[in-house]
């Protein structure tokens, strides 16, 4: 094969293949140069006729036809007239790399995907290298977003070791996009995220979606006393299956053998929203019912609140709330009794959903995804390669929304032999 035949196959712009160089049944050298013979300077860009010095190089590629590849070539130290001694601008590699520019985004793309460790293994690169080029390809693949027209946010905390270690992760709630994450979940930690997106972009938030926590109210009150708060459906319904799970408990505590042994059994049922039972648990669950203890009466009312969110006005809501707390603080049931003090005390955030019927309902579907991403990478460390990483997921889930992949052939089933 002619040389600039292996130039185009290359089709790397500004550089020449000059030939082969080692290469085995796995693995194979190419021999390279810059297309100009002038050397331009790295800092400045304009052409050199001074070369200092050369010294050789060899930087990893890509894979050509199933074999690794590594380029070889004579890397120019330059006199520039400007700058002085330097080095030459070469548009495949970067000054002091040892793999060239499409490597490290085909290094990134995979890690996108798949577990470092197994990218490492897949490339015949250490895990360490691997993901030094993944945060490197993530901070430049996904710079931080234009604030400009973020009006909804959506805050939340995720577990990310075991032993209560947090980050609190916000999310715009327009684009999908997760704009800021950072250590911790107190009111410091929220500070930190207006801090982060400047006065002029915290006077423009109109709505934030969040749970009934102290930490976060207190934060976005603070900052931007404008904005509406939205207590998160999500939330909400945590705490009352929370309180439905209590008195299942108490009700377990203080029952003779007969009602422990119908309650027995029966949490999943009882968290489960009714209209998502099947025939056969909605039979087990009738049986529970039927006993009429404190556990039926509490689950009927965590069942009759679906009926806040559905109302058709504020008005509405606001007088199905008012008469559900009073209730529910009246029935002599302690965890209910609780639930409706924490919703009460809560009340306009709730009411609120009635205006902007926004949740965190984008951020609970990515926080499956980021346990996943978790699990796999041993509770990660490095919390600001976990940010871009949670970043790089929701820009990927919300940028996938609209995109199809056509495939170039379907396989057929292989054909037993
Ligand atoms: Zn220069």
């Amino acid at each position: 094969m002619r040389d600039d035949e292996l130039t185009r196959l290359l089709n790397l712009d500004g550089v020449v293949v000059e030939g082969f160089g080692e290469e085995t049944t796995t693995e194979l050298h190419l021999a390279v140069r810059p297309a100009l013979d002038t050397p331009r300077c790295r800092t400045c860009g304009q052409g050199c006729l001074l070369v200092h010095s050369t010294h050789s190089r060899k930087v990893r590629h890509l894979d050509v036809f199933g074999r690794r590849s590594w380029l070889d070539f004579d890397s120019r130290m330059v006199d520039c007239m400007t700058c002085g001694l330097g080095a030459e601008a070469l548009s495949f590699v970067e000054p002091g790399k040892r793999t060239s520019v499409a490597f490290r985004r085909w290094v990134g793309g995979l890690c996108a995907i798949l577990p470092n460790k197994d990218v490492a293994e897949h490339v015949h690169v250490a895990e360490d290298t691997v993901r030094a080029i993944d945060k490197e390809f993530l901070k430049r693949e996904y710079p931080p977003s234009n604030l400009s027209n973020l009006r909804t946010i959506a805050i939340d905390e995720i577990a990310y070791q075991k032993g209560h270690k947090y980050l609190t992760v916000v999310l715009d709630y327009d684009t999908g996009e997760v704009i800021w994450t950072g250590e911790g979940r107190r009111e410091a930690t929220v500070a930190k995220f207006f801090e982060f997106i400047g006065s002029a972009a915290t006077a423009r938030i109109e709505y934030v979606s969040m749970d009934m926590a102290a930490p976060f109210i207190n934060a976005v009150t603070a900052a931007c006393p404008t904005a509406a708060i939205v207590f998160d459906r999500f939330h909400v319904a945590k705490h009352m299956n929370e309180a439905v799970n209590d008195t299942r408990k108490l009700t377990m505590a203080n029952a003779d053998k007969d009602v422990r042994k119908v309650v027995k059994g029966k949490r999943f049922v009882l968290l489960r929203r009714g209209e998502r039972l099947t025939p056969r648990q909605q039979t087990r669950l009738d049986e529970l019912l039927a006993l009429n203890t404190d556990l039926a009466k509490a689950y009927l009312m965590k069942e009759d609140f679906q009926q806040f969110w559905t109302s058709s006005s504020e008005a509405v809501a606001a007088v199905f709330i008012d008469r559900w707390i009073v209730e529910a603080k009246e029935s002599g049931i302690a965890p209910m009794a609780r639930v409706a003090r924490m919703l009460d005390s809560h009340r306009s955030g709730l009411l609120a959903y009635h205006r902007n019927a926004i949740s965190n309902g984008p951020l609970e579907g990515l926080n499956l995804k980021i346990n996943v991403l978790r699990r796999s990478r041993y509770g990660f460390r490095d919390l600001e390669y976990f940010g871009l990483k949670i970043r790089q997921l929701s820009i990927r889930r919300s940028r996938r929304r609209d995109q199809t992949y056509p495939l170039v052939e379907t396989e057929p089933e292989a054909a037993p032999r």
